[in-house]
């Protein structure tokens, strides 16, 4: 049975709500705090294993407790850790400040994510029909080197591009199968506007600009209102669920690790998408977003 494989981040979340953020030099007195397993690698991961299909990670934590309780939940999750490594510099960590009309401010500082390199993948073998998974979390050779010895090994990769970064990697594209973007990272990489009401053409024309070779899928994930996937020939649209909606951290990452699981497991694109949106569209439903994914269970409980 071919396997998940991510390389990518891991960050604590450290969730803190206060009635107003600080100002430069200033101290405030918050409310709440409280401490989430996160990082787009992470979430995509557990996403994946919640599904139930082998998934190994390849990426870096700090030796700290922070390290510590990322590896055990991976391990408690059934995915395998030998490709992560223990650095000098800290586990990633996000620290989110949220105020009273629920306004985010977000620090992340990337520390041990920063140093994984393309030396750390020799601890994970790739086999023929394993599905590589990365982001933009970890360092960009590091992603492209996974891809070309995941291609080598016979692997369909996946890229989800995110978060938008300033210089579009174009040679690292050749080797991504399949894209994941949002509506940002999508206006983004293919240089238009894609407003949060655009016309579903507007949006298969944009997905299709980044398209690099024969054979690439792009999927755009369009929040409320579902996804949508574009191969050279085809379009695969999959409509929003209506559910109602506490927190929307991670849905992103559902989309791109359980549909992950479900190609390892033999679905078609169409079949993956569409398991992935209710996925996603239970992950909303939920606080958090490692902790937020759902299990293969109760996704197919929702499946028609
Ligand atoms: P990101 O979090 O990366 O911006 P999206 O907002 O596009 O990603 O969400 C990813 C997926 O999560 C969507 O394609 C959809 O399946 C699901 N989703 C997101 N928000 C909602 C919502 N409010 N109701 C139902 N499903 C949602």
């Amino acid at each position: 049975m071919p396997k998940v494989v991510v390389a990518g981040s891991i960050n604590t979340d450290v969730l803190t709500t206060m009635r107003r953020a600080p100002r430069p030099g200033e101290t405030v007195s918050g409310e709440t705090v409280a401490f989430g397993r996160g990082g787009k690698g992470l979430n995509q991961a557990i996403a994946a294993a919640r599904q139930g299909v082998a998934v190994e990670f390849i990426g870096r934590v700090g030796r700290d407790a922070f390290g510590d309780q990322a590896l055990a939940f991976f391990q408690a999750n059934g995915v395998g850790t030998r490709g992560i490594a223990r650095t000098a510099i800290a586990t990633g960590t996000a620290i989110v400040m949220v105020d009273a009309s629920a306004e985010n401010s977000i620090v992340v500082i990337p520390a041990a994510n920063g140093e994984v390199s393309p030396a750390d993948l020799e601890a994970v073998t790739i086999a023929a029909g394993d599905i590589l998974v990365s982001q933009f979390e970890i360092p960009r050779a590091t992603i492209a080197a996974f891809f070309r010895r995941g291609r080598a090994a016979g692997g369909l990769t996946v890229l989800n591009a995110a978060p938008a970064l300033d210089d579009a990697p174009d040679s690292l594209w050749a080797d991504v199968d399949i894209l994941v973007v949002n509506e940002t990272e999508l206006g983004h990489f293919a240089g238009v506007d894609v407003p949060g009401d655009a016309a579903e053409d507007a949006v298969a024309a944009a997905a299709r600009r980044l398209m690099r070779r024969p054979g690439q899928t792009v999927v755009a994930t369009l929040g409320v209102r579902g996804a949508l996937a574009v191969t050279a020939d085809d379009q695969v649209i999959v409509p929003g669920r209506k559910v109602k909606a506490v927190d929307t951290t991670g849905a992103g990452d559902c989309f791109v690790g359980s549909p992950a699981a479900r190609l390892a497991l033999g679905d078609t694109l169409p079949q993956a998408m569409r398991h992935a949106n209710v996925a996603a569209s239970i992950a909303v439903t939920r606080v958090g977003a490692g902790d937020a994914m759902p299990t293969a269970d109760e996704v197919l409980a929702l499946s028609v």
